[in-house]
């Protein structure tokens, strides 16, 4: 087929991937329950609606600058001020097709091939591969046994002087576990002394429960923003349920965001406008849309955690925000892959297998969908377990 070696060499998204079968499956009448989901299932923010409403009518959708609107950078802006402790220019600022293009346009823009990038294990399935589509080398830190979060000081013994960035996701994906203070801290301080980046992919950042808050790694930086290693990734996906927008962005140094802007510009030239207004629209409308999504999801978390915990030999670590559990079922199936292969067979639930994430032996089950789904899901995974 003549196809090249780095699209050979990639694997396939299992979490798009499954999601593409669980739907396909539903619109062929099928019984299934997803709990593999990566998307909340409330509407979206009215405002939202609105703004973009209002660009239709106009008529009048064109390219806009390649990192972003004014107007959608003005609201980014205020929003990274409220809740990151720092306050960005408009030079600090791409808004991309999505956080995905905004890590993308990272990872080209600050890896050399055969450069490493480190993040821990449990990781979002798109790490190693994104970091191999910049042809850097993926580096996953394992947690210790036992542990859901990977200690500073074992990814600190990683870093080599091929390392150009570390990416840490907090709450995390797929564990729902918050990395606290101290942690994060340490990160700062040692990226900030070995000159690597630190990318905090911030996309579950506000969907925290217990009165928790995830802490935004600017605030540990001695630096001012534009000689700062530390670079945010966020978007409207989660937060405001704007999935389908493909909006996000990236806050970083000015150096690194001209060079993003670059990369950007030659791939895919702008994000699309009416959904730059949109997510404007989001933003603007604000905290009221994010609370209410937040506080029902940590109802969803309660209800996840309580059927999980009717499987006696199932080991969970209480989800602290997004909407994933990561429960440990080894002691029924080691291999995730013939588990989620299983439960999708017997008992027509879709959930991710936890190889993918980079830790065997565990399932990821979302609980952003129906809690009607999630209390019959987990029952089904029960009867088919028992
Ligand atoms: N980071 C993580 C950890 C995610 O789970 C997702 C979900 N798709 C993304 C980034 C990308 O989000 P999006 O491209 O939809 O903004
Ligand atoms: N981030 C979501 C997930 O992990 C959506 C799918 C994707 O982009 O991977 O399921």
């Amino acid at each position: 087929m003549n196809l090249s070696k780095l699209a050979m060499s990639l694997g396939q998204s299992a979490t798009l991937k499954l999601n593409e079968l669980a739907n396909n499956l539903k619109a062929e009448g099928k019984p299934v329950i997803h709990l593999g989901g990566g998307e909340p299932e409330e509407k979206i923010p009215r405002g939202a609606l609105e703004e973009s409403g209002k660009m239709l009518d106009a008529g009048f959708v064109r390219y806009t600058p390649t990192s972003g609107t004014a107007a959608l950078k003005k609201e980014i802006a205020a929003y990274t001020e409220l809740h990151y402790g720092v306050k960005p220019g408009p030079k600090n600022i791409v808004a991309a097709s999505g956080a995905k293009q905004a890590i993308y346009n990272f990872l080209v823009a600050v890896v050399d091939p055969g450069d490493e990038v480190i993040f821990p294990a449990p990781y979002w399935v798109s790490y190693p591969e994104m970091v191999k589509l910049a042809y850097g080398v993926p580096v996953a830190v394992k947690p210790r046994e036992g542990e859901l979060l990977a200690k500073a000081s074992d990814i600190e013994a990683r870093i080599t002087s091929r390392t150009k960035a570390i990416l840490l996701n907090s709450p995390n994906n797929p564990s729902g576990q918050v990395y606290p203070e101290d942690f994060i801290r340490r990160m700062v301080e040692i990226c900030e002394a070995r000159g690597v980046y630190l990318l905090m992919d911030d996309i579950y950042n506000r969907l925290v429960f217990d009165g928790l808050k995830a802490p935004s790694a600017f605030t540990f930086s001695k630096k001012p923003l534009n000689e700062s290693h530390v670079v945010s990734i966020n978007g409207v996906s989660k937060t405001f349920s704007m999935t389908g927008y493909r909006i996000g962005w990236s806050v970083a140094n000015e150096a690194l965001t001209q060079a993003m802007v670059k990369v950007q510009a030659q791939v895919s030239s702008c994000p699309s406008a009416l959904s730059q207004t949109a997510a404007a629209g989001a933003l603007r409308e604000g905290n009221g849309f994010v609370e209410t999504l937040r506080g029902g999801l940590e109802k969803k978390r309660d209800t996840m955690v309580a059927e999980l915990s009717k499987l006696k030999k199932v080991k969970l670590h209480r989800p602290q925000g997004t909407f994933y559990s990561f429960p440990d079922f080894s002691a029924y199936e080691k291999d995730s892959t013939k588990l989620s292969n299983l439960l999708l067979d017997k008992a027509m639930v879709v959930a991710v297998p936890g190889v993918e994430f980079g830790l065997e032996g565990h399932l990821r089950l979302s609980y952003c969908g129906a809690e009607k789904d999630i209390i019959e899901g987990v029952g089904r995974i029960r009867k088919a377990l028992d």
